[in-house]
């Protein structure tokens, strides 16, 4: 038995994300569209988080949770922008105007019995100056498939990884942020990304549950990336078991190169991989990168 296994609940994988637009807010897809596409693409469950309102679903497609959601307007940013926080599973409209500081809408939300995503950090161009002082807060989204497509800035992995090492224990999401702002260079931005949780049953209080304790892990696409299989602490190794994969990466937060990737290049596509911990790093977590470079981040396993 690991002596620290990755998944300790009992369940089944369900496949969701929590941040996408409809015609309530800036996006040009109806509520009913943008339910019934991402139920096409195998979506178990889903948050639309229209910015500072929310939309609710009359009737969601046979099979698609909905879990209600907002997309916050919080704050000014120290490079001049705005923090945009993903409040999931809130009971009523949170309105910023009301609120004096990005912290105090953390905890309007959680008041609720909600959690919140900060989106997209490095679109956003969120410090360590900015996100340092929050708290109580589920995590950053590692990956947001808009600002990939549409800026080059979806890959948040460099703020989490500051964020980590300082000890703040949040984890990573992979949203799409989808607004059907689609042309001829950006491609459909529905279902390129998600994350998989591994909950008793797909409702949202175990979804909820499950994100809440980190059993989950985020993906981008397009369609299904890479699977983690299990990642855990054994004997003094991290080990981890995917889907083929062109790059496994293990990434700890020490400097002096701490962490360890292993590439596919020599020896065709690769399933596993392990880390020799050298005993200072805090924390562990893995990247798995497929021979198209769809990658799945796990959330990180603190030591
Ligand atoms: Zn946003
Ligand atoms: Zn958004």
């Amino acid at each position: 038995m690991p002596s620290s296994s990755f998944w300790t609940r009992e369940g089944n994988w369900y496949k969701g994300q929590f941040h996408t637009h409809t015609i309530n807010s800036d996006g040009a897809a109806s509520p009913a569209e943008i339910v019934t596409s991402y139920r096409k693409r195998g979506y178990d469950f889903l948050a639309i988080a229209d910015h500072n309102r929310l939309t609710r679903v009359e009737k969601a497609p046979e099979g698609l949770l909905m879990i209600s959601g907002e997309e916050i307007t919080a704050g000014v940013a120290e490079m001049g922008g705005e923090f945009h926080f993903v409040a999931v599973n809130i009971k009523e409209a949170i309105d910023p105007k009301k609120y004096t500081s990005p912290q105090a809408i953390i905890d309007a939300v959680r008041a609720q019995g909600g959690g919140v995503i900060i989106a997209h950090p490095y679109w956003s161009a969120l410090t360590l100056n900015d996100m340092l002082p929050l708290h109580d807060y589920f995590g950053v989204e590692v990956y947001n498939s808009s600002c990939h497509y549409s800026i080059g800035k979806g890959n948040s992995a460099n703020q989490w990884d500051d964020l980590l090492a300082r000890n703040i224990r949040v984890y990573g999401f992979a949203n799409d942020d989808a607004h059907h702002h689609c042309n001829d260079h950006r491609p459909d931005d529905v279902a390129n990304a998600y994350i998989m949780v591994k909950a008793a049953a797909c409702t949202t209080e175990h979804i909820m549950a499950a994100v809440a304790a980190g059993e989950f892990y985020a993906c981008s696409g397009p369609g299904d990336g890479p699977v983690i299989k299990d990642f855990f602490i054994e004997n003094g190794y991290a080990v981890a078991n995917t889907s083929k994969a062109k790059l496994v990466t293990i990434a700890a937060d020490c400097g002096r190169g701490f962490g360890e990737s292993y590439a596919a290049a020599k020896r065709g596509l690769i399933t596993e991989a392990t880390y020799k911990l050298r005993g200072r790093e805090k924390y562990v977590r893995l990247e798995v990168a497929d021979a198209d470079g769809k990658t799945a981040w796990s959330n990180p396993v603190f030591l």
